[in-house]
């Protein structure tokens, strides 16, 4: 194929999404890698050990690959099929060599090691002092020192690690797309939300490629996407389908041709032997030396203060769905799949109201509204729908956003691809960069980014109703987003998310979600999609409530998970007779009043930690909580109702947290922010004090 007409090759503007196809990725990929090589030999041959003699190039080399690989990377998400993967596979070995050439390049190691002795390298600025050093950093931690056996052993380990991660989760893909529960009985789908009907209703006829189905009299197709098994735990009282659904979920990936049993064992063992020939004693260590918090104690200090005050909320949590099941007649012992069931009617009944009461309050383009006028009012933007009428979009459901700032400036761009759609696009909901915020030939670029969620999408004429869950889940990409798109730094690899340390990372998208329970945005962005009436004020103040309903359970259940990820990175033996999954269960009984399904195989599924980032750094969602909640309390400190204060408060935070990414170390960005150290009060009065 003749490079000229290969769309992936275009490299200005947008991505040609109208244009692009599978297999349009071997050829420009390869171009691509190879005219990189080329740079590469060219710095390699002649440092310059100044900023724009060397870093300033190199980082000119992410533009190519943002056209490319990212496009591959973000279409294996939302579009996935198997020509891509193909593609994916053929062409990811040459990747990682290209990133290993140049994050483990001699030359220019030893030139940004020049750098830091030169007088201008004093003169540079934050951003650039940190890109270096970070530099530094990681090509030691990518083998930069290691030689002969050694190095090539590592190299060997990296590549097959990268392969490892992508069939994990090809697996774990695979294998949820591969159950389904079919429901035909009318008693079995008694009691079940409408959107639940509806949306299982929908599925069957498509998967069926039939018309049979009805969402009053089915048949129902359940599957283990979050939108449909979440509902389905919630609300069906027959037991043995639960047990049936919930087995099926936490044993995705743990059997058959999709088991990732043997790919955890091999991963693990392979990252602890990277890690132990560069030195360290172990992955955790590793994982740790580049994060905020530093040690493992740090961490496990943290789990110690935060369980501390827990666990008697967690106790009278579960005692309380042990008495409303008693009370209906339950009288065997509650087992994981009976909980979930138990303790929504413990919710219905504590705050009376269920999923179809709150949904028409939300319709999508609402709540939109409220996330953007909020963000206006907070950071001084505007947002508004793109009026360019040539957009290249991937499906039809995608729309995409400008950004202004107050001087009616374009700052930043981004997609919005918001609802679920379970054969192409993968579950969860994350926040991705199409082309950082970055100085090209001379020219400002601004930042563009992809919002990915897996809404309830709109079914028939009515618009998407939202859950609370999904609205916040909205909030939380956009958050990560914001920070992506209201970044002032120039240097591509400090700009917006790029450069901050994992564990801070959750900060900003978290913040947003404390928006959800303040009233003021809460009215902006509801409204009864047919009546047009805001949310009722009583079912706002449940909704508050509701949303610290289990909260124990919950910190119970992340600190189980973050330790067990911190245990296998560090003193589990891969080789030895104890499984993962048991050591899972051990962690989870000591640490949670719930105690883990003698089957429970959902490692097998734990993407976060085997095809992530989040490998050895699983405890970052909880670390950057505690950061999260202590900054939205500056907002409370400032009262929340005094709009001047409110403003200035959001400015600031928008200069510091939102405006300075990966330029200073976190530690710093949260206190020119707070002007102090962070600790962990906030959360806990947010997550289990019934009165704030
Ligand atoms: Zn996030």
């Amino acid at each position: 194929m003749l490079q000229q007409n290969n769309p992936l090759m275009l490299r200005e503007d947008l991505p040609r999404f109208d244009l692009i196809k599978p297999e349009h990725f071997v050829p420009a990929l390869r171009t691509t890698f190879s005219e990189i090589k080329e740079e590469l030999v060219k710095i390699e041959n002649n440092i310059i050990p100044t900023w724009e003699g060397l870093c300033k190039p190199l980082e000119d080399l992410e533009v190519p690959l943002e056209y490319t690989w990212g496009v591959l990377e973000h279409l294996i998400s939302v579009k996935n099929s198997a020509e891509l993967r193909t593609a994916l596979q053929e062409c990811l070995p040459d990747f990682v060599e290209l990133t290993l050439q140049i994050s483990q390049s001699k030359p220019i190691y030893e030139g940004l090691k020049q750098i830091k002795q030169t007088k201008e390298y004093k003169s540079y600025n934050d951003a650039k002092k940190r890109i270096i050093d970070t530099k530094i950093k990681l090509a030691e931690q990518a083998g930069i020192a290691l030689e002969g056996e050694e190095k090539k052993r590592f190299n060997e380990i990296f590549n097959k690690l990268q392969r490892l991660g992508s069939d994990f989760s090809n697996n774990v893909l695979d294998s949820t797309k591969k159950f389904e529960l079919v429901v035909n009985n009318l008693s079995d789908a008694e009691g079940w939300p409408k959107a639940l009907k509806m949306l299982a209703s929908q599925t069957y006829n498509t998967k069926h490629n039939s018309k049979e189905s009805t969402p009053d009299s089915g048949p129902w197709s359940i599957t283990l996407d979050h939108p449909s098994f979440q509902p389905f735990m919630q609300n069906c009282k027959n037991r043995e389908l639960r047990f049936k659904v919930y087995n099926a979920f936490v044993n995705r990936a743990a059997s058959d041709e999709t088991d990732n049993t043997k790919l955890i064992t091999e991963i693990l063992t392979l990252r602890n032997e990277s890690a132990k020939l560069l030195g360290y004693k172990n992955y955790a260590e590793f994982s740790l030396d580049t994060k905020m918090a530093k040690t493992p104690e740090k961490v496990y200090q943290m789990f110690d203060e935060l369980e501390k005050e827990t666990k008697v909320f967690a106790e009278k949590e579960h005692s309380e769905i042990q008495k409303i099941a008693a009370d209906s007649g339950f009288s065997e012992e509650l087992k994981q799949w009976d909980i979930p069931f138990w303790a929504e009617r413990l919710r219905e009944k504590k705050f009376n109201f269920t999923e179809d009461d709150v949904r028409p309050y939300f319709p999508f383009p609402k709540v939109l509204d409220g996330l953007f006028s909020l963000c206006e009012r907070l950071f001084g933007i505007s947002i508004k729908k793109s009026t360019r009428t040539d957009i290249p979009k991937w499906h039809p459901d995608v729309d995409f956003f400008d950004i202004f700032d107050e001087s009616g400036k374009a700052i930043a761009h981004f997609y919005l691809d918001p609802y679920s759609r379970p054969s192409e696009k993968r579950g969860g909901a994350w926040m991705n960069i199409c082309a950082s915020r970055r100085i090209y030939k001379g020219k400002l670029r601004n930042p563009i980014i992809y919002i990915e969620c897996n809404g309830t999408p709109p079914i028939e004429h009515r618009p998407s109703l939202m859950s609370f869950f999904e609205v916040n889940t909205l909030f939380h990409e956009f958050g990560h987003g914001l920070q992506g798109m209201l970044t002032t730094i120039n240097e591509s690899e400090a700009a917006g998310v790029n450069g901050i340390e994992w564990d801070a990372v959750e900060l900003a998208s978290q913040f947003m979600e404390n928006w959800c329970v303040n009233k003021p945005t809460m009215i902006k962005m509801s409204e009864h999609y047919k009546t047009k009436a805001p949310i009722p004020n009583d079912l706002f103040e449940k909704l508050k409530s509701a949303k610290k309903f289990r909260a124990a359970f919950q910190m119970q259940r992340q600190i189980a998970f973050a330790k067990t990820d911190l245990y296998l990175h560090s003193n589990y033996d891969p080789s030895g007779s104890e499984s993962v999954f048991d050591a899972y269960k051990k962690i989870a009984n000591e640490s949670c009043i719930v105690k883990p399904y003698s089957d429970d195989r959902f490692l097998a599924s734990f993407s976060h930690i085997f095809a992530g980032g989040y490998a050895a750094g699983y405890y970052s969602y909880k670390w950057a909580e505690v950061l999260s909640a202590d900054a939205f309390a500056a907002f409370e400190e400032a009262g929340i109702d005094n709009e001047e204060a409110i403003k200035a408060t959001g400015r600031r935070y928008r200069d510091t947290v939102l405006a300075l990414g990966g330029s200073l170390h976190p530690a710093e960005v949260f206190k020119l922010f707070r002007g102090r150290e962070s600790n962990t009060k906030a959360l806990l009065r947010h997550s289990l004090n019934p009165e704030t």
